[in-house]
Formats: C-alpha cells, structure tokens, sequence
C-alpha cells in the first residue's frame, strides 16, 4: 500500500469532547483509533473561558484546558491523534474512502463523525474581541457568570427564546434583540417570552457594537431601523443566540440529514443510514449542545463501533 493510502479500524474525525471521548473508549477495546483533529483542534470548547458545568472538575476549568486533559487521556490510551482536515469522503462502499488534507487516503472499517457544530456570529470586531469576556453563544453553558446582573441576547427563533428565559431566572435583566417586528420561535415559546417580567424585547433592533473597558463587555449600542434611534444598553454579557452550523457539509450526498444539515442517527444509537459510519455529538444533536451529552454520545459510538466490528468478524469467522 503506498505511503499516502492508510487501512484504519476506526477513524475519528473531529477533536470535541464527542470525538475524544469515542477515542478513549475506542482505544480501550482495542480498536486502535486514529482520529483527525480538524482545524479547530479541541474544537468549540477551545473558544470558551471557565466551565463549570463539566463533572469531574470541582473547581471548573478553563475550556481549552478541559480539552488538552481529553487529549492527553485519549493519547495516553493510545489514540493516533493528527492535526489534518478531512477534505471528502466516499462512503459507497466499504472499507469507508475518507481523504484527509486532498492528499492522504484513508480506508477506514468504521468512521466516528464528530465534527460539532459552529454557532453563528454577528460578524462585528468587537463580539470576537469579548468573546468568553462577556460574548457568548451558548447561555446555559455561561448564563450562571452572570447572575444577578443585566444583559442582552440576540435572535428571535426557539433558542434565543428559550435562552432568553432561562437568563431571566438567573439575570435581573433581559434585553432581547429582534431584528424584525416578529420572532421566528414557535408560538407556546414566545409566548413563554413576552411574559417573562423581566425580559424587554427590543423589536426592530438591530446590534451596532459591542462595547467594553478593554477586559470585558460593559455595554451594547443598538440601534432601532424603523426609527434610527440609537442606543446603548448598559449590560455585562452578551448572548448570540442566532442559530448554529452544523459542521456536515463533506458528508451530504452519503449520509441522511435533516434540512439544517444535523446528521440523522437511528434512535437510541449512533447508527448512520450507512453500515459502520456513526455520528455523535453537535453534528447530530441540536438541542442539548453540551459538553456532557457530546461526551457521551462519543461513548456511545465507539461502542456501536466495537459492537459493528465483533459482529462482522464473527460473521467471516463463522
Ligand atoms: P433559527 O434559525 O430558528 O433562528 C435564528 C434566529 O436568529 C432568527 O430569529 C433570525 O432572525 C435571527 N438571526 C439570524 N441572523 C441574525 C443576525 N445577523 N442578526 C440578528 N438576528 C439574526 O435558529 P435556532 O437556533 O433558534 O433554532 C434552530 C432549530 O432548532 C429550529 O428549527 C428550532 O425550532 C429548533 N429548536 C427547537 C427547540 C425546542 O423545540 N425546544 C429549542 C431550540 C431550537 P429572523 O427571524 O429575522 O430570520
């Protein structure tokens, strides 16, 4: 087999706490996985400050720093973990084609997809510039930072509603952030929205910059587009609640999605439409999205790959 072809058992393609923790558990049944961190090694949790919601860590953790502790745990147990970019795959026949960074071909018995999602940004300087000192995507991962104090989300479909509400119970203040003069959320969560007391939607608003000391935010100026009245809110975080990418855009036309592009996995498992491709964590979940649950849909997918590969082998064995 030449250099740039690689037979694997297992092939992991992502670096989340889903990716890592199929990789602890794949390394542990002897699977020898090899995993391809993607660009954003560690993935969106590398973008976060403290985490405080990870079991394990009684004292919460910096984000970057949970995800190095998963690296080492699945490198000490033997996972193969390389920096490259899965450029395409083939998946219409086995062994899975999966080619890495356009030039290295992987032939892969079993493929674990765990390439998360990306939220959505507004795309000013200043949210990159706070992002994880005031600017978030996710409120029930950071919402408890702010406690007792004011501060803004934007969006209007049924995550920025149910984030929104959730912040409220734990925030003196809510702004809401509504481009249009309507929300997007279903009827029973903007419903739900509109009567938390301390919620103020903010229709017609549109987000000009986020502002700050330098170290963290301190405010938003806003402005109305009806009016073209600007103004600025006095709140210390800021919540980006304007959906999320899933990151499958290499597998469409192999694998079964949903119309936004999570992957469709069979209830109860981490089973794809195709033989030996699983999927776990953000790239197939759009409701919880944490950490906890990614991790343990990693779990769940090495073992439904362990599973896939005994079964197989007693197969050719019998
Ligand atoms: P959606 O795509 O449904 O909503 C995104 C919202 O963000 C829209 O209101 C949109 O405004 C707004 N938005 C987009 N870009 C900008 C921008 N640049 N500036 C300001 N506002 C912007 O995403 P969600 O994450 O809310 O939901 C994704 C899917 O998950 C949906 O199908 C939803 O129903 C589902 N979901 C279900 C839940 C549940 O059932 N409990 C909970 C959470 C999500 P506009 O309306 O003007 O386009």
């Amino acid at each position: 087999m030449s250099e740039n072809i690689e037979r694997v058992k297992c092939l992991i393609i992502g670096s989340g706490p889903a990716g890592y923790t199929a990789a602890i558990y794949a390394s542990r049944a002897d699977l020898k996985p090899v995993m391809y961190t993607g660009m954003l090694a560690g993935g969106q949790l590398t973008q976060t400050t403290d985490v405080e919601n990870f079991p394990g860590y009684p004292q919460g953790i910096m984000g970057p720093e949970m995800m190095e502790d998963f690296r080492q745990q699945a490198e000490r147990l033997g996972t193969d973990i390389r920096f490259g970019y899965v450029s395409s795959v083939d998946f219409s026949s086995l062994p899975h084609k999966v080619t890495v960074d356009e030039n290295k071909t992987i032939l892969a018995d079993t493929v674990i997809i765990s390439t998360g999602a990306s939220a959505k940004w507004l795309g000013l300087d200043s949210e990159q510039k706070y992002s994880g000192f005031g600017v978030s995507a996710c409120a029930v991962c950071d919402g408890f930072f702010f406690k007792g104090q004011d501060v803004a989300i934007v969006g209007a479909g049924d995550t920025a509603a149910e984030e929104a509400t959730y912040l409220a119970k734990l925030c003196r203040k809510v702004y809401m952030i509504v481009r249009r003069d309507e929300f997007r959320a279903s009827k029973a969560m903007v419903h739900r929205t509109v009567n938390t007391h301390n919620i103020e939607i903010l229709y017609n608003t549109e987000t000009k910059e986020i502002l700050g000391d330098g170290q963290s935010v301190n405010g938003v100026q806003v402005i109305n587009t009806k009016t073209n009245v600007e103004r600025t809110l006095d709140v210390t975080g800021f919540f980006v609640a304007i959906g999320h990418t899933p990151n499958t855009d290499i597998f469409k036309g192999f694998i079964n999605m949903d119309e936004t592009g999570y992957i469709l996995t069979k209830p109860g498992s981490t089973q794809t439409n195709i033989e030996g491709v699983f999927c776990c964590g953000d790239a197939q979940d759009h409701i919880y999205r944490q950490a906890v649950t990614a991790a343990g849909t990693g779990c769940m997918a090495a073992i439904d790959a362990e599973r896939y590969l005994a079964a197989k082998e007693h197969i050719v064995t019998a």
